[in-house]
């Protein structure tokens, strides 16, 4: 364990509400500070965090979004890393051992017997779990104390600088694995191109659909062209321009061949929170098929629910992910099915207010920071 060391994280402090898009909000609402590693309590350890991500949800909690208010301040926040053991506290961690490189899970149960969620393993649907970065400190510190519990080992090949979207790409892998039934051939409606958008393009692609995604007009330079280099159609949506105008105007996909029949999809993957895009998004839905929601909203979500009954649509929720999905992450990333090195953007750690900045402004696919 490194004694001297000065130990740094970055801190959410305030509540100050800011739009989106306003960098500002690093400056008022975060800092770095510096920590003081507790001592380690029974099933603890410490790790050395190497690489952490950028999430949407740390962007939106650092714009101080009302939907993330619950967090408390100050925090160090982040849940998207790769780490590596530096030492196990009292009892027993498995076969984990001191240098072994993981992922923690973001969201650990109460794991009590009575607990259905967690008797399944399924902690993020525990209503009782407690997340990384938000309930406790997380991987935006240099170093952080957590429960070996949450320790999903690298599997071979994996590298640290990829192993930092496990989390991520783990909560796409539930959508596509356990939500969407996709099958090859189908069109499938990715709305919002931020990495979860991203990710659920490429792994939907991946499953053999052919895919759209929609974004703003700020994304047409970055987030959109890195979809497009990778054949994936994209759509700029404005308020003249909305979605239902451009699908019926005949959206093309990269053969030039329209997407989507008659302005309909076969499935809506909704990644925006907006709730504007989701109210609106439901209409390119064909009867029975479904809309599978990844994104949470700032504000309450004005639906046509008998657009839902008179088109027999299906709303399915994805609330993060387990230990399953992220096993199955890992090995997407390291087979190359998610082309990691193709969206993620690296900084050091003594630009991680930089790398805020440009995730509010959407000036990058995703943010990785190397911690140390
Ligand atoms: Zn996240
Ligand atoms: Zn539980």
């Amino acid at each position: 364990m490194s004694n001297n060391k000065i130990i740094k994280g970055f801190s959410l402090n305030g509540f100050e509400r800011f739009h989106p898009g306003e960098a500002e909000a690093v400056k008022r609402n975060t800092s770095i500070v510096e920590m003081e590693m507790p001592e380690l309590k029974e099933g603890e350890i410490l790790a050395e965090t190497l690489y952490t991500a950028v999430c949407g949800s740390d962007v939106s909690a650092t714009l101080s979004k009302p939907n993330f208010d619950w967090i408390q301040r100050p925090k160090v926040i982040g849940h998207e890393c790769s780490a590596r053991v530096l030492k196990l506290g009292p009892g027993n961690h498995g076969s984990l051992r001191v240098g072994d490189l993981f992922n923690p899970v973001a969201q650990l149960g109460c794991r009590k017997d009575d607990c259905p969620a967690c008797r399944s393993g399924k902690w993020n649907l525990c209503p009782d779990k407690i997340i990384l970065g938000y309930h406790k400190n997380g991987a935006f510190g240099q170093q952080m104390v957590l429960e070996s519990d949450r320790a999903v080992p690298f599997i071979e090949g994996l590298n640290p600088e990829f192993g930092a979207i496990v989390e991520p790409l783990s909560v796409v892998v539930n959508a596509i694995y356990s939500k969407c039934d996709i099958k090859p051939g189908m069109d499938v409606l990715v709305t919002g191109c931020g990495i979860m958008g991203l990710m659920a393009a490429e792994l939907a692609r991946a499953a053999g659909a052919r895919v759209a995604i929609t974004g703003i007009e700020q994304d047409r330079n970055i987030r959109l062209k890195a979809a497009r280099e990778r054949n994936i159609a994209t759509i700029v949506v404005s308020p003249s321009k909305n979605l239902l105008t451009r699908l019926n105007a005949g959206v093309r996909d990269r053969q030039g061949l329209t997407f989507g029949r008659k302005g309909k999809v076969d499935l809506l993957i909704e990644c925006s929170g907006i709730s504007q895009a989701l109210a609106e998004a439901i209409y390119a839905v064909k009867p029975e098929h479904d809309i599978c929601l990844i994104a949470t909203y700032p504000d309450e979500v004005k639906l046509d629910a008998t657009q839902v009954t008179r088109q027999s649509l299906n709303i399915k929720g994805v609330m993060g992910s387990h230990k399953e999905h992220f096993m199955v992450a890992q090995k997407l990333l390291v087979q190359g099915a998610f082309p990691a090195a193709h969206y993620i953007n690296l900084y050091d750690f003594n630009h991680i207010k930089e790398a805020f900045a440009d995730s509010i402004q959407a000036k990058t696919t995703k943010a990785v920071i190397k911690m140390n």
